[in-house]
């Protein structure tokens, strides 16, 4: 139980990549602060699944997409986890794509473009930047992005461009957090068997494809990023910050 007495915020973890994350810290001793949108019966599902094991979590809906969503989000996580400072991992992510190419650089709206804007990148400022007389001293902050974000992904073009965004305020918090003793890195999965890559996945032969780009052979499944993070979570980690963790099964891009 090396997270023992720790807390933690996880955004977006009703599914896919953030409910692993959820699950990961839990099991390793951590509350944990469940953060959703919409999917509320998947969120409480997950809680109910951790306090059964005799794990602690809680589930809280919020938009992170707008200030007021964040703040309704800090103020109901400050309610369970006390006055501040009361947080120890902050992870960060939640995030949106377009259904197949719909946020390439041909065909984005400017509707879905503003909403990778705030959900992808806005959001990880704000919630860092409200974060942090919450964060104790040797907090972690993990950034999840995207393998896209140091690649020339056209029929991704705008959601690619958000990540690129993270990588850089990565490296930022990093300097701003660094002499309290905590670490700031981001963790950028491969392709994942989630329902982001849901139109991805119908069409015949993607999975086969991109499975044969990485030296593992496969798509990457949520535990996967979830391992990513406990590594960058682990006291062990205390020394590695501002860097870019690819989690992809080696995927070549
Ligand atoms: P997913 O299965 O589509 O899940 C997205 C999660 O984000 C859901 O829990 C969703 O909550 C939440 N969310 C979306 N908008 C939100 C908002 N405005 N406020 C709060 N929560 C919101 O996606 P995923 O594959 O797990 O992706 C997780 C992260 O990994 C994202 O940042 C994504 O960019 C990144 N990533 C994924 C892949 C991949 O191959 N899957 C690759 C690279 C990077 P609700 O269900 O409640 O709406």
């Amino acid at each position: 139980m090396e997270l023992s007495g720790k807390t933690a915020l996880v955004t977006g973890a009703s599914r896919g990549i953030g409910a692993a994350i959820v699950r990961r810290l839990a099991e390793a001793g951590a509350h944990v602060a469940v953060n959703y949108a919409g999917s509320r019966d998947a969120a409480e599902a997950l809680v109910a699944k951790i306090e059964s094991a005799g794990g602690k979590a809680f589930a809280v809906q919020a938009d992170v997409g707008t200030l007021g969503g964040i703040r309704s989000m800090l103020d109901a996580c400050d309610a369970v986890f006390g006055g501040a400072p009361n947080l120890d991992i902050l992870v960060n992510n939640a995030g949106v794509g377009g259904e197949g190419d719909t946020g390439s650089l041909t065909k984005c709206s400017e509707e879905l473009f503003d909403r990778m804007i705030a959900v992808n990148q806005k959001a990880p400022h704000f919630i860092t930047q409200y974060c942090l007389p919450r964060l104790r001293d040797g907090g972690r902050i993990v950034n999840i992005g995207s393998l896209g974000g140091r690649s020339a992904l056209p029929p991704f073009a705008a959601y690619a461009a958000t990540k690129r965004a993270l990588q850089s305020l990565t490296m930022s918090t990093a300097v701003v957090v660094g002499p309290r003793g905590i670490t700031c890195n981001l963790v950028a999965p491969g392709a994942v068997d989630t329902e982001f890559n849901k139109t991805l996945a119908e069409k015949p032969g993607w999975a086969e494809a991109t499975s044969k780009l990485t030296p593992m052979k496969r798509l990457g499944v949520p535990q996967d990023i979830a391992g990513a993070v406990m590594m960058l979570c682990r006291d062990e980690a205390q020394w590695v910050t501002g860097q870019i963790v690819e989690a992809s099964g080696g995927l070549f891009l």
